[in-house]
């Protein structure tokens, strides 16, 4: 079938957006010189939380920003979305709010007063209701169940492996436990069971409780944490689905279940995060970057964004400068074209949140910019528009290093070609719908942009795009460029490609 041209093309992207913010020019995001391929999420905490920092955060360019609900109430929350938002505003620089949720955590309870464990020293866990042996030291936990779990030589690891127990026996009343690495216990300490599969919900109260103000305040994505089988995705699915939100899933790795059913969760989540804090406690610490690769790798495969989560700059907590292995740890994961690397104790405690942020955006621009021209040959390709992104990408960069264009209101389309992984080819991603362009936020490769689209006019809307990249320098007048359009042939609209100079 010959395209008609000569009748013009559409921009056909499905049902037009309820919501469209009014915007001219279209909403930036970053200016050309810190264009970045590989994205980066920060956490906010009291270190990065007034608006001063959070000002010179956003500017610097942190594209999503991490509210860590395992230390956040509802009044806290709120406040600051909409102070992440105004501040959004007044910059003219927008990120996305990712909604990380605490997901089922067995954990110690309170103490009267540190405890200071001994090797060797008997320690008792007991379910809440439980009653202490006269002469044994007795902790509660928030977790009945857990004498069902575990079995003699089960490892108890507490407060992020710092203490290293080892069960003795178990009964219903109790699990009896000794100390093997000693260590002070203090009150609600985390408590790992490496390789035990815990029979806990995917979601506790608090953190439906946490989802529903996440969901009015319109946040883009929520982590869940300790994701463990695609029913736990599901399980969050459907909630939103019920609460009418349209935010996007993050399926948090932490634990060998989730490694376990990994493709399952890749498959039923919207993004992965390779959450290493947890990780490296729940797995022995060599396999870490083995499992790394696997997720990101898995990741792209399935056209899923993944994120590199935790001590990436862990030694910038207290100095500022990095060392020389998390320099190489950042290079890896940009390496490895990660969608992007988080930031969690470094910018909510740390006394260098900004100086993080431009160190990580310092190493992966070098990195991305010393990258040879090479794209993604291996991602399996389903349909015959998937090989004309791949032409599409292929064409860009063998015009020249300005990129693509593609208009999109699901933001599937520049899913795809990010997932081609085409180094040195910006996609330039256009739409009229003010959360898939946060959305857009997190892949790799793509600068997205909000702007009207004029359906009908297709030739307008290509214009307005061009001028936008002009007027902020992203390309030049001349340039030669690859823009991804439908076309009308006759009464069918084809996908295309057109390789057109910037006018
Ligand atoms: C992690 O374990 O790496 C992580 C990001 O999860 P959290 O900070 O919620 O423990």
């Amino acid at each position: 079938m010959k395209s008609n041209f000569a009748h013009g093309y559409k921009l056909g992207l499905g049902i037009r957006p309820a919501y469209l913010e009014a915007v001219n020019p279209p909403v930036s995001q970053t200016p050309k010189s810190a264009y970045r391929l590989t994205k980066i999420i920060f956490t906010l905490g009291p270190a990065s939380s007034d608006e001063g920092m959070l000002e010179k955060l956003i500017t610097a360019g942190v594209d999503v920003c991490r509210l860590n609900m395992a230390h956040a109430d509802e009044k806290w929350t709120r406040t600051m979305i909409r102070r992440v938002r105004d501040v959004c505003k007044r910059t003219q620089r927008h990120i996305a709010l990712m909604m990380d949720v605490k997901g089922p955590e067995i954990r110690t309870g309170d103490l009267p007063a540190p405890v200071n464990l001994a090797e060797g020293q008997l320690i008792d866990l007991l379910p809440e209701s439980g009653i202490a042996e006269h002469g044994v030291l007795a902790v509660t936990v928030n977790y009945p169940k857990m004498g069902g779990d575990v079995s003699a030589g089960t490892v108890v690891l507490v407060d992020s492996g710092l203490i290293r127990l080892v069960v003795l026996e178990t009964s219903a009343a109790r699990v009896r436990c000794k100390v093997v690495v000693a260590g002070m216990l203090t009150s609600r300490r985390h408590i790992n069971l490496p390789g035990v599969q815990v029979r806990l919900p995917a979601l506790t109260a608090k953190d439906r409780a946490d989802i529903a103000v996440g969901v009015e305040e319109q946040v883009d994505f929520f982590a869940l944490s300790f994701v463990r089988e695609a029913d736990d995705i599901d399980i969050l699915r459907r909630l939103l689905s019920d609460l009418k939100s349209t935010a996007r899933i993050i399926a948090k790795i932490e634990d060998q279940s989730g490694i376990d059913n990994l493709d399952e969760i890749i498959i039923a989540s919207d993004a992965v995060m390779v959450a290493r804090g947890d990780l490296g406690i729940e797995v022995p610490m060599e396999d870490l970057p083995l499992i790394q690769k696997r997720i990101v790798e898995g990741c792209i495969r399935h056209r899923k964004p993944v994120i590199v989560a935790t001590h990436l700059l862990e030694s910038m907590i207290l100095s500022p400068v990095p060392t020389r292995a998390e320099v190489s740890d950042i290079a890896t994961a940009v390496w490895s074209a990660a969608d992007a690397i988080m930031l969690s104790g470094e910018t909510t405690t740390g006394k260098y949140p900004l100086e993080c942020v431009q160190f990580m955006k310092r190493v992966a621009g070098r990195v991305e910019t010393n990258a040879t021209k090479g794209y993604n040959a291996a991602l399996p390709l389903k349909t015959h528009k998937d090989r004309l992104l791949r032409s599409a990408v292929t064409l860009a960069q063998e015009l020249g290093d300005s990129g693509l264009i593609v208009f999109t209101r699901s933001g599937l389309l520049p899913q795809t070609l990010s997932a081609l992984r085409a180094w040195r080819c910006p996609i330039y991603a256009f739409t009229d719908d003010a959360q898939v362009f946060r959305h857009m936020l997190l892949l790799w490769g793509v600068e997205p942009f909000l702007m009207e689209i004029k359906e009908d006019k297709p030739e307008e809307t290509i214009s307005d795009a061009f001028a936008y990249l002009v007027r902020r320098e992203w390309v030049k007048r001349g340039d030669w460029m690859v823009v991804v359009t439908n076309v009308l042939a006759g009464k069918t609209t084809l996908d295309s490609i057109q390789m057109r100079p910037v006018e």
